[in-house]
């Protein structure tokens, strides 16, 4: 069995933090959300929290030795060993060599990224919908159409890093919760990666 070691990717409103979640209860790791630690510290008002919020709320990146910091502190823990999620990390170039230092160092390599594609337009109706329902701080216009553009221009290019490694699995995110899910099921199986 291959042990999931995972990163799931997509643009913002793609439906990566919820399919994110599934998997690695499915799975049995923790997922990783950069999103999530940072939003916990603003929330509860941490000096992380007070250095990142003005960057996160006009939807830009948080520094890469911070961010970097906090996943490897997270994947150090004991219930990352038999594997994790990581969700929204890394977010570019950069973070992809940072990411790869340390894993290489623990020869724990990542084994299957899944991208998840979803239409503009789909993503930004989901997006809309859920600053209806969660009220985000980072979910205004100017936020939303600056994040969407990082993805293009940082974070899509990061697919690339890891086709050449032959570990992408490109998924249709259109679709109900389950059917998006059981994609990416079918995908992790046929890979080795079972639940
Ligand atoms: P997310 O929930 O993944 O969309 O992340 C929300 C916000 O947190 C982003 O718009 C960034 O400001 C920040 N963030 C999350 N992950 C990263 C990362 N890997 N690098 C830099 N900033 C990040």
């Amino acid at each position: 069995m291959t042990e999931p070691r995972l990163l799931i990717i997509g643009p913002q409103g793609s439906g990566k933090g919820t399919q994110g979640q599934r998997i690695a209860d499915a799975f049995r790791v923790p997922a990783v959300s950069t999103g999530d630690v940072f939003r916990a510290n603003v929330k509860n008002g941490t000096p992380l929290g007070l250095e990142v919020k003005a960057i996160i709320d006009a939807g830009d990146l948080v520094p890469d030795e911070l961010t970097g910091a906090i996943v490897r502190d997270r994947l150090a823990q004991d219930d990352a060993a038999g594997g994790f999620l990581l969700d929204g990390y890394p977010r570019n170039l950069g973070q992809v060599s940072d990411l790869d230092a340390f894993l290489d160092e623990r020869d724990e390599p990542l084994n299957a990224v899944i991208e998840l594609s979803v239409p503009r337009d789909e993503s930004i109706r989901r997006i809309a919908l859920r600053a209806h329902e969660q009220g985000r701080a980072d979910d205004n216009d100017e936020s939303i159409a600056k994040r969407l553009s990082i993805y293009e221009s940082e974070t899509a290019p990061i697919l690339d890093v890891y086709r050449e490694r032959g570990i992408v699995d490109a998924v249709d995110g259109v679709g109900s919760l389950d059917e998006v899910f059981e994609r990416i099921v079918v995908a992790l199986t046929a890979r080795g990666i079972v639940v």
